[in-house]
């Protein structure tokens, strides 16, 4: 006897276009001779880190990003050979595997950096270290006044041969145009760190420090590679350009029942919402626990039927309410929740907006709950791998 099923499959699937990550890819490539690691933390921006690491490799990136080494780990577990940096570790990490796989690791401490050569003789490797140094957003990195103790101890296990400096980075404050002359004080600092590391005697070859929204807008920033994220998934990263991103996902639904109502009908719980006029109600299976934030109530849209409807009450924790006035409207009717925006339908930005949030709290919040389906015509490998 066969147990099925094990995905929710007919309540509601995130689709995810992997020729727009392409496109959106080649967006940064296309436009610099710097190397372009795609940043593809938090499985991706919850968008699958495998699958979109193969769409991005194949349109012109060459790196990865990711936070964890198990995010690394699952990456080499999936074939993907391409150099994989990773930036967040515990106090108590033990870095041997990553090593094993030949992933390249952050650090911005001495802490790690002794920790990085310990598992490194264990393992036999060189290790390849990206140093970090914070030239303001006072989050990692290493402060000014550690850096040049962080760079003499990196330079002493480099002639050991336990580490090579492969890359010195930071990260801005905030990428976005309006942001430009903190942007430029960065780079200042980080200029200076690098001139700091280069007299004790190490040779980066790697700078870097643009995140998506730097990359577009602020050339300066450039060096040897970028680290695009949320340009990846299709989001301007400054709203205030358009460059023709593509989002990449659509989140969408099932109703999964359907009901007239007369007016002066409260909806959801204690009835946040009472219908004006006799309404046909739709009941879709997301709520928040799959990512469909409590805020959106009173504010969020539905695409349903080529046009918007509102969120009737509150967001429960697996389903919402929306109210779809005198549309007909049928169990099984799909409905979408944010997808590209070329139709008029909302877009992660808009549920961004509305929530005021980011729109990288929207794609990472979407739950495991949630089918991930792949279009495109890499979503072949990625259902092998699925
Ligand atoms: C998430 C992240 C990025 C990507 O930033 P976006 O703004 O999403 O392009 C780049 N670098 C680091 C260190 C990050 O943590």
């Amino acid at each position: 006897m066969t147990i099925s099923p094990t995905r929710n499959v007919g309540l509601a699937e995130a689709v995810v276009d992997l020729d727009a990550v392409a496109h959106n890819t080649a967006m940064f490539t296309e436009r610099t001779s710097a190397t372009v690691m795609a940043v593809v933390k938090a499985d991706a921006f919850g968008h699958g880190a495998v699958p979109v690491a193969m769409a991005a490799l194949s349109a012109g990136a060459s790196w990865l990003g990711v936070a964890t080494n198990a995010e690394a780990l699952e990456l080499r577990q999936n074939g993907i050979s391409a150099p994989i940096l990773s930036w967040i570790h515990g106090h108590d990490e033990d870095f041997r595997d990553a090593l094993r796989l030949d992933v390249d690791l952050s650090a911005s401490s001495i802490h790690h950096l002794t920790r990085i050569a310990t598992a490194a003789t264990s393992v036999g490797a060189t290790a390849q270290v990206h140093l970090k140094v914070d030239t303001g957003l006072r989050r990692s990195g290493a402060q000014p006044d550690e850096w040049l103790n962080l760079v003499h101890h990196a330079r002493n296990l480099e002639r050991e041969g336990t580490l090579h400096v492969r890359g010195i980075w930071t990260h801005l404050i905030s990428g976005v145009g309006s942001w430009a002359e903190t942007t430029f004080a960065q780079r200042d600092l980080f200029d200076a760190a690098v001139e700091v590391a280069r007299e004790a005697g190490l040779r980066p070859e790697l700078r870097h420090l643009a995140n998506s929204a730097a990359a577009l807008h602020t050339p300066e920033t450039e060096y040897e590679m970028l680290r695009p994220g949320i340009g990846l998934y299709g989001v301007e990263p400054d709203p205030s350009y358009v460059y023709g991103l593509r989002p990449a996902m659509t989140l969408r639904a099932h109703l999964n029942l359907v009901k007239r109502v007369p007016a002066n009908t409260g909806v959801s719980y204690e009835h946040n919402y009472v219908t004006s006029k006799p309404s046909t109600l739709g009941l879709v299976p997301l709520g928040y626990a799959d990512g469909v934030p409590r805020s959106a109530m009173a504010i969020g849209q539905v695409w349903f039927a080529g046009s918007r409807y509102p969120i009737a009450g509150s967001v429960t924790m697996d389903q919402f309410v929306a109210d779809l006035g005198a549309t007909p409207a049928r169990i099984g009717d799909e409905i979408v929740l944010f997808g590209t925006g070329e139709h008029g339908e909302p877009t992660v930005a808009e549920w961004a907006a509305w929530t005021k949030t980011s729109p990288h709290e929207i794609l990472t919040g979407i739950g495991q709950r949630v089918p991930r389906r792949y279009v495109g015509k890499f979503a072949e490998v990625a259902a092998i791998q699925g």
